[in-house]
């Protein structure tokens, strides 16, 4: 397997010459890996993928596919298939012949391409709809034929831009799992793009968290949720508490952080180096304790301000150390933990879930 595959080496992108919509992108892909470019709208996910599939070309850097640079090769030569949201099928063919085309420019004999349409169609769990028009389909299975012609031709590299976007909550799910498991049984390599974080979570071997133009974290799924590297990336992803202050003391894997009210608190320092640094502290509801029995590094006085139940857990808001939007969630089979509206308690956490990241 070569772990470059796929290679993004410092790629600027500016479309009118002065704003870089994408800024020193160096991003390496394995072969056969699942990797998914995530951010915010205008974040400049898109247009990676439109460079890598040759529709645009980077202002500066270069990207190169096994080993070699791809900027001069056309982009129906480059051995990419594409699924877009708004990249819909051809209205005037029918299924099959959506799906002849990718093979019909590749110069396929016909009993050749009869065989890879029928193969891309089974995996997609179509067969049988190759006479079908696209409006007689529902949308799920127009997306799943834009899967299936993105796969028809034995691509090396399949890039998804917000493939499911358009369908209802219970597809869109439904289709993440099943192109995952397509991937994982072929094996080939996707970069896929969304804006959705659980989309992200569920489906990718390795996402890269995009703002601005810039890559902020590339890692796996749990990595990114557990271990964020800096403000932006611990809001965008999951829930997150966080309280401002300033650094007062710091230590190896401990820091002191004087909240706005006077109080200390222990965290754990991350993207703070020194006494005096400016801070937020981010902290997952589910690392935070309510009236825990054990001692921990952290251990509060709080109230209780809002209970909303979940059905699996319940979701506690309270106003702690001057947050009151500071939330815990408690699963159900957990009881007697005193949980009542009006109530003052205690929440305590350790200090390596404290992350004190850059100032917000
Ligand atoms: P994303 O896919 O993350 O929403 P895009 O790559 O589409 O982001 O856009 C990044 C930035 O580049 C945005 O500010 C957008 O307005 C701009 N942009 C995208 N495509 C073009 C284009 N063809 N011409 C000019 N500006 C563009
Ligand atoms: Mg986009």
């Amino acid at each position: 397997m070569k772990n470059d595959f796929v290679k993004f080496d410092n790629v600027d992108k500016s479309y009118d010459g002065k704003i870089l919509v994408v800024k020193g992108l160096q991003l390496d892909i394995a072969e056969g890996e699942f990797v998914t470019m995530l951010g915010p709208s205008g974040s400049g996910k898109t247009t990676c993928l439109m460079m890598l599939a040759g529709f645009e070309t980077p202002t500066h850097g270069e990207i190169y596919l096994d080993g070699n640079p791809i900027s001069n090769i056309p982009p129906h030569k480059r051995g990419i298939g594409m699924v877009f949201q708004n990249y819909a099928l051809f209205p005037h063919m029918t299924v099959y012949e959506n799906l002849a085309f990718p093979l019909r420019v590749r110069k396929i004999p016909k009993d050749e391409a009869d065989k890879k349409i029928d193969k891309a169609l089974s995996m997609v769990s179509l067969q049988g709809f190759e006479a079908r028009m696209p409006m007689q389909l529902s949308g799920g299975q127009q997306q799943r034929v834009a899967v299936a012609r993105s796969l028809v031709f034995d691509p090396q590299v399949v890039l998804m831009d917000e493939p499911l976007g358009a369908l209802d909550k219970n597809l869109r799910e439904s289709m993440q799992y099943e192109i995952k498991h397509i991937h994982e049984s072929i094996g080939v390599t996707v970069v896929y793009v969304t804006h959705d974080q659980t989309e992200a979570l569920t489906m990718s071997s390795r996402i890269a968290v995009f703002n601005d133009g810039k890559v902020q974290q590339l890692s796996s799924p749990d990595e990114l949720y557990e271990r964020p590297v800096n403000s932006f990336v611990a809001e965008f992803i999951g829930e997150n508490n966080t309280f401002a202050g300033t650094v007062s003391d710091i230590s190896g894997n401990s820091c002191k952080v004087k909240l706005t009210n006077g109080t200390e608190i222990f965290a754990n320092p991350i993207s703070i180096k020194a006494k005096g640094e400016k801070t937020t502290v981010s902290l997952r509801p589910e690392r935070a304790l309510i009236n825990p029995k054990d001692k921990m590094d952290n251990n509060h006085k709080g109230k209780i301000e809002e209970i909303i139940y979940h059905g699996d857990h319940t979701r506690v808001r309270i106003n702690l150390l001057g947050n009151d939007q500071f939330i815990l969630k408690i699963p159900n089979s957990t009881s007697n933990l005193d949980i009542k509206l009006g109530n003052d308690i205690n929440v305590g956490w350790n200090t390596k879930d404290s992350r004190a990241l850059d100032p917000k």
